[in-house]
């Protein structure tokens, strides 16, 4: 398998742009999924299961022998950015993207279907699973509470993302925490307007949404130690209209929370509460407050950790240990914090945009890379018929 024929990488890089022509957002996957349904369907998998969790797929190819289960991950959604490039596969749509890489991690993990069918595992299962909606953290939750996904019990869970700012098709792995929690918070405010030259016959929150911002910027400083990497960052505000005659009587405050782990999340989400409260109420308004988009810190097996790196080792991929944890998120948190398993990264480059940059376009050489990688994953825990 170290050999991969022209053809066979060649239809990996077709796909791959194919899926990047046409992206489509979280929980609106449906042609993706159609599309990778048609392609698995031709690679003979013992169970072909669609609709998990909304538009996730499994394809389950099963060994001769009892063993156990490894789920390999990835997602189906794109961004709702508008792409701006010249690539003649660039996104047809107008506002959409798949400006995180997914379709590569799609066509790496589709990948893996053709080498199975031939080569299916001595002993187990391989769980090939396609999941929706990871951008806004709502896919990983709905795929593991979906009745579908009941009788699929992994022993193991892998996923990669592919990372800019490393060196091409370097591996980058972590014990323990990989990638932050973090969560989003709308909090509105809602006072009374009245004329501009009256704003003492309404209550205007511009003072509070201030006040808001101030003291939640506070609260890692005065309420975790050093260890607890944690950061709070103001992402949108406003008050009223841009109406010089009135005195606006609502406003809306956004932040997002993140941290190392999911204690010091929770730590600041029971502060944030406490601050919110007593600011609305020091200033007479009434709030509404929700949280969006949580999602929980990836956090690594070491053993699971190091088979991946015996794996890159082995496809003479360099390594890189990261020190501290990402300070982004990836709702594979949820798998990682129910089963044993790694999400690792894959160097993207150096000089490449940052995911999600208007014309993040994923790097092809990176797909048999990602392939391999997986395939040498699932061969270390359940060896495949055939090896070479
Ligand atoms: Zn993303
Ligand atoms: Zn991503």
């Amino acid at each position: 398998m170290d050999n991969m024929t022209k053809d066979y990488k060649e239809s990996l890089i077709a796909m791959r742009r194919h899926l990047h022509q046409y992206p489509e957002t979280a929980h609106q996957e449906e042609k993706t999924a159609q599309y990778l349904l048609d392609f698995l369907g031709q690679f003979n998998p013992d169970n072909l299961i669609s609709g998990i969790g909304g538009h996730g797929i499994a394809a389950i190819y099963n060994g001769k022998n009892k063993g156990p289960a490894v789920l390999i991950r990835c997602e189906l959604d794109g961004l709702p950015i508008k792409e701006d490039s010249r690539l003649e596969h660039r996104s047809v749509y107008e506002n959409k993207g798949h400006l995180c890489g997914h379709d590569g991690h799609m066509t790496m993990v589709a990948g893996l279907a053709p080498l199975l069918s031939v080569s299916r595992p001595q002993s187990g299962s391989v769980i090939l699973l396609f999941q929706p909606a990871e951008e806004t953290g709502e896919g990983a939750d709905r795929v593991l509470s979906d009745e579908k996904f009941g009788h699929i019990q992994p022993d193991y869970v892998f996923a990669l993302h592919n990372l800019p700012g490393f060196p091409e098709s370097a591996v980058i792995t972590r014990n323990g925490v990989f990638a932050s929690a973090s969560k989003g918070l709308i909090i509105e405010l809602e006072g009374a307007s009245s004329h501009a030259g009256h704003p003492e016959g309404g209550n205007n929150p511009a003072v509070a949404a201030a006040q808001l911002v101030q003291s939640m910027l506070t609260i890692p400083q005065k309420h975790l130690s050093m260890h607890d990497a944690a950061l709070i960052t103001p992402i949108h505000m406003r008050v009223g209209q841009p109406a010089f005659g009135t005195s606006p009587g609502d406003g809306v405050v956004m932040f997002t929370i993140r941290a190392h782990s999911n204690a010091s999340l929770e730590t600041m989400e029971k502060e944030i509460l406490h601050q919110v409260k007593h600011i609305a109420r020091a200033h007479n308004l009434s709030y509404r407050f929700r949280w969006i988009e949580p999602f929980e810190a990836v956090v690594n097996d070491p053993g699971c950790v190091e088979v991946i790196e015996k794996c890159a080792a082995d496809l003479e991929l360099e390594v890189i240990h990261k020190e501290i944890p990402f300070p982004w998120s990836e709702d594979f948190g949820v798998f990682t914090n129910k089963y044993k398993g790694a999400l690792f990264g894959m160097g993207a480059g150096e000089k490449t945009p940052q995911l999600h940059n208007e014309n993040y376009d994923f790097p092809d050489q990176l797909l048999e890379k990602g392939t391999m990688m997986f395939y040498r994953i699932i061969d270390a825990l359940l060896n495949t018929d055939s090896k070479k």
